[in-house]
Protein backbone atom coordinates (compact mmCIF):
# COMPACT_ATOMS: atom_id res chain seq x y z
CA UNK A 1 0.00 0.00 0.00
CA UNK A 2 1.82 3.12 -1.36
CA UNK A 3 -0.01 5.66 1.82
CA UNK A 4 1.89 3.35 4.25
CA UNK A 5 5.05 3.27 2.44
CA UNK A 6 5.23 6.45 1.70
CA UNK A 7 4.30 7.64 5.09
CA UNK A 8 7.00 5.29 6.70
CA UNK A 9 9.25 6.69 4.37
CA UNK A 10 8.43 10.30 5.47
CA UNK A 11 7.93 9.84 9.40
CA UNK A 12 8.97 6.53 10.80
CA UNK A 13 12.06 6.01 12.31
CA UNK A 14 14.74 2.97 12.87
CA UNK A 15 16.08 2.72 16.41
CA UNK A 16 18.13 -0.58 18.12
CA UNK A 17 20.23 -0.97 14.89
CA UNK A 18 17.71 -1.73 12.17
CA UNK A 19 15.54 -3.99 14.63
CA UNK A 20 12.55 -1.55 15.48
CA UNK A 21 10.81 0.68 13.49
CA UNK A 22 8.78 3.63 15.06
CA UNK A 23 5.95 4.45 13.60
CA UNK A 24 4.86 6.07 16.93
CA UNK A 25 4.34 9.68 15.29
CA UNK A 26 0.99 8.43 12.61
CA UNK A 27 0.56 4.56 13.42
CA UNK A 28 0.74 3.44 16.85
CA UNK A 29 0.78 6.16 19.61
CA UNK A 30 -0.62 9.40 17.88
CA UNK A 31 -3.15 8.61 14.97
CA UNK A 32 -3.43 9.51 11.95
CA UNK A 33 -7.36 8.53 11.41
CA UNK A 34 -7.19 8.98 7.62
CA UNK A 35 -4.64 6.61 7.42
CA UNK A 36 -6.43 4.27 9.88
CA UNK A 37 -9.18 4.61 7.45
CA UNK A 38 -7.44 3.70 4.26
CA UNK A 39 -6.00 0.57 6.12
CA UNK A 40 -9.35 -0.75 6.99
CA UNK A 41 -10.83 -0.01 3.78
CA UNK A 42 -7.80 -1.98 2.03
CA UNK A 43 -8.63 -4.82 4.48
CA UNK A 44 -12.22 -5.17 3.85
CA UNK A 45 -10.78 -4.88 -0.31
CA UNK A 46 -8.46 -7.99 0.49
CA UNK A 47 -11.02 -10.00 2.60
CA UNK A 48 -14.29 -8.47 2.22
CA UNK A 49 -15.57 -11.97 0.20
CA UNK A 50 -14.01 -13.80 3.20
CA UNK A 51 -17.79 -14.04 5.13
CA UNK A 52 -15.72 -12.44 8.40
CA UNK A 53 -17.62 -13.00 11.42
CA UNK A 54 -15.23 -11.59 14.13
CA UNK A 55 -12.22 -9.44 13.79
CA UNK A 56 -9.75 -10.37 16.15
CA UNK A 57 -6.29 -8.25 17.70
CA UNK A 58 -3.98 -7.84 20.76
CA UNK A 59 -4.35 -5.17 23.09
CA UNK A 60 -3.12 -2.06 22.47
CA UNK A 61 -1.55 -1.26 19.24
CA UNK A 62 -3.88 -3.33 17.28
CA UNK A 63 -7.61 -2.48 18.73
CA UNK A 64 -7.84 0.93 16.98
CA UNK A 65 -6.66 -0.43 13.59
CA UNK A 66 -9.34 -3.49 14.32
CA UNK A 67 -12.15 -0.89 15.65
CA UNK A 68 -11.80 0.66 11.82
CA UNK A 69 -11.58 -2.73 9.95
CA UNK A 70 -14.58 -3.76 11.70
CA UNK A 71 -16.86 -0.49 10.17
CA UNK A 72 -16.21 -1.70 6.95
CA UNK A 73 -16.85 -5.92 7.63
CA UNK A 74 -19.92 -4.14 10.27
CA UNK A 75 -18.90 -7.28 12.27
CA UNK A 76 -17.60 -6.91 15.97
CA UNK A 77 -13.92 -6.78 17.23
CA UNK A 78 -12.48 -8.34 19.64
CA UNK A 79 -9.06 -8.03 21.18
CA UNK A 80 -6.96 -10.32 23.46
CA UNK A 81 -6.31 -9.33 26.83
CA UNK A 82 -2.67 -9.62 28.23
CA UNK A 83 -3.12 -9.73 31.81
CA UNK A 84 -6.66 -11.06 34.09
CA UNK A 85 -9.03 -8.26 35.39
CA UNK A 86 -12.06 -8.80 37.69
CA UNK A 87 -14.03 -7.63 34.57
CA UNK A 88 -12.89 -11.28 33.00
CA UNK A 89 -15.35 -13.95 34.71
CA UNK A 90 -16.18 -16.50 32.08
CA UNK A 91 -14.40 -19.17 30.66
CA UNK A 92 -11.36 -18.04 28.83
CA UNK A 93 -9.19 -19.42 25.68
CA UNK A 94 -5.01 -18.37 26.44
CA UNK A 95 -2.16 -18.12 24.45
CA UNK A 96 1.30 -17.95 26.01
CA UNK A 97 2.65 -14.68 23.58
CA UNK A 98 6.71 -13.45 23.71
CA UNK A 99 7.26 -10.00 23.36
CA UNK A 100 9.15 -8.72 20.73
CA UNK A 101 9.42 -5.12 22.01
CA UNK A 102 9.82 -6.00 25.88
CA UNK A 103 11.08 -9.36 25.46
CA UNK A 104 9.17 -11.06 28.41
CA UNK A 105 6.39 -13.67 28.26
CA UNK A 106 2.68 -12.96 28.71
CA UNK A 107 -0.43 -14.50 28.42
CA UNK A 108 -3.41 -13.76 26.19
CA UNK A 109 -6.95 -14.48 26.74
CA UNK A 110 -10.55 -13.95 25.17
CA UNK A 111 -13.82 -15.50 27.41
CA UNK A 112 -15.07 -18.57 25.29
CA UNK A 113 -18.50 -16.41 24.83
CA UNK A 114 -16.89 -13.91 22.46
CA UNK A 115 -15.58 -16.96 20.14
CA UNK A 116 -17.61 -19.64 19.13
CA UNK A 117 -17.58 -22.38 16.44
CA UNK A 118 -18.89 -21.66 13.13
CA UNK A 119 -16.81 -18.00 13.64
CA UNK A 120 -14.79 -16.83 10.77
CA UNK A 121 -11.99 -14.67 11.95
CA UNK A 122 -10.04 -12.30 10.63
CA UNK A 123 -6.64 -11.23 12.80
CA UNK A 124 -5.50 -7.86 12.69
CA UNK A 125 -2.17 -6.28 14.09
CA UNK A 126 -0.05 -3.08 13.68
CA UNK A 127 3.30 -5.47 13.07
CA UNK A 128 4.70 -8.86 11.87
CA UNK A 129 7.82 -9.56 13.19
CA UNK A 130 9.06 -13.02 14.72
CA UNK A 131 5.47 -14.29 14.54
CA UNK A 132 4.80 -14.67 18.43
CA UNK A 133 1.45 -12.27 18.49
CA UNK A 134 -0.03 -13.72 15.46
CA UNK A 135 0.61 -17.36 16.65
CA UNK A 136 -0.96 -16.94 20.11
CA UNK A 137 -4.09 -15.25 18.28
CA UNK A 138 -4.27 -18.25 15.59
CA UNK A 139 -4.08 -20.65 19.25
CA UNK A 140 -7.11 -18.79 20.77
CA UNK A 141 -9.01 -18.89 17.55
CA UNK A 142 -8.37 -22.60 17.18
CA UNK A 143 -8.73 -23.29 20.82
CA UNK A 144 -12.56 -21.42 20.48
CA UNK A 145 -13.12 -24.20 17.38
CA UNK A 146 -13.86 -21.13 15.21
CA UNK A 147 -11.66 -20.42 11.99
CA UNK A 148 -9.27 -18.39 10.87
CA UNK A 149 -10.04 -16.77 7.36
CA UNK A 150 -6.04 -14.56 7.47
CA UNK A 151 -4.34 -12.01 9.14
CA UNK A 152 -4.28 -8.39 7.84
CA UNK A 153 -0.94 -6.64 9.19
CA UNK A 154 -0.18 -2.59 8.48
CA UNK A 155 3.94 -3.75 8.73
CA UNK A 156 5.61 -6.83 8.03
CA UNK A 157 9.48 -6.94 8.66
CA UNK A 158 9.67 -9.65 6.08
CA UNK A 159 13.87 -9.93 7.59
CA UNK A 160 12.31 -11.43 11.08
CA UNK A 161 10.68 -15.34 10.47
CA UNK A 162 7.04 -14.80 11.51
CA UNK A 163 5.43 -13.87 7.67
CA UNK A 164 7.42 -17.21 6.53
CA UNK A 165 5.99 -19.22 9.72
CA UNK A 166 2.73 -18.19 10.11
CA UNK A 167 2.17 -18.92 5.96
CA UNK A 168 3.83 -22.00 6.41
CA UNK A 169 0.99 -22.94 8.40
CA UNK A 170 -1.74 -22.34 5.57
CA UNK A 171 -2.44 -19.46 7.24
CA UNK A 172 -3.11 -16.20 4.44
CA UNK A 173 -1.35 -13.44 5.26
CA UNK A 174 -1.74 -9.83 3.42
CA UNK A 175 0.82 -7.21 4.72
CA UNK A 176 0.45 -3.49 3.44
CA UNK A 177 3.83 -2.70 3.79
CA UNK A 178 6.69 -5.83 3.85
CA UNK A 179 10.30 -4.72 4.50
CA UNK A 180 12.71 -6.36 3.17
CA UNK A 181 15.61 -4.29 5.02
CA UNK A 182 16.11 -1.62 7.20
CA UNK A 183 19.09 0.65 8.94
CA UNK A 184 19.80 3.86 10.09
CA UNK A 185 22.19 4.65 7.29
CA UNK A 186 19.64 3.41 4.24
CA UNK A 187 16.69 3.81 5.88
CA UNK A 188 13.44 1.02 4.80
CA UNK A 189 13.94 -0.86 1.67
CA UNK A 190 10.43 -2.41 1.33
CA UNK A 191 10.31 -5.35 -0.68
P1 LIG B 1 5.97 -10.52 16.88
O1 LIG B 1 5.10 -11.15 17.93
O2 LIG B 1 5.53 -10.82 15.47
O3 LIG B 1 7.44 -10.79 17.10
O4 LIG B 1 5.84 -8.96 17.07
C1 LIG B 1 4.63 -8.33 16.86
C2 LIG B 1 4.34 -7.33 17.93
O5 LIG B 1 5.53 -6.67 18.39
C3 LIG B 1 3.43 -6.27 17.39
O6 LIG B 1 2.19 -6.40 18.03
C4 LIG B 1 4.10 -4.94 17.70
O7 LIG B 1 3.39 -4.30 18.73
C5 LIG B 1 5.47 -5.28 18.19
N1 LIG B 1 6.56 -4.95 17.22
C6 LIG B 1 7.38 -5.83 16.61
N2 LIG B 1 8.31 -5.21 15.88
C7 LIG B 1 8.07 -3.89 16.01
C8 LIG B 1 8.72 -2.72 15.47
O8 LIG B 1 9.71 -2.75 14.73
N3 LIG B 1 8.17 -1.54 15.83
C9 LIG B 1 7.10 -1.43 16.64
N4 LIG B 1 6.64 -0.21 16.91
N5 LIG B 1 6.48 -2.51 17.17
C10 LIG B 1 6.97 -3.73 16.86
Amino acid sequence: MKLLEDRIRKDGKIRNGGAVLKVGSFLNHQIDVKLYNEIGKEFFRLFGDEGVTKILTIEASGIGIACITGQYFDVPVIFAKKSKTKNIDGDVCTAKVESFTHGTVYTIMVEKEFLQPGDRVLLIDDFLANGAALNGLIQIVREAGAAVVGAGICVEKAFQPGGEIIRGQGVRVESLARIKSMSEEDGVVFC
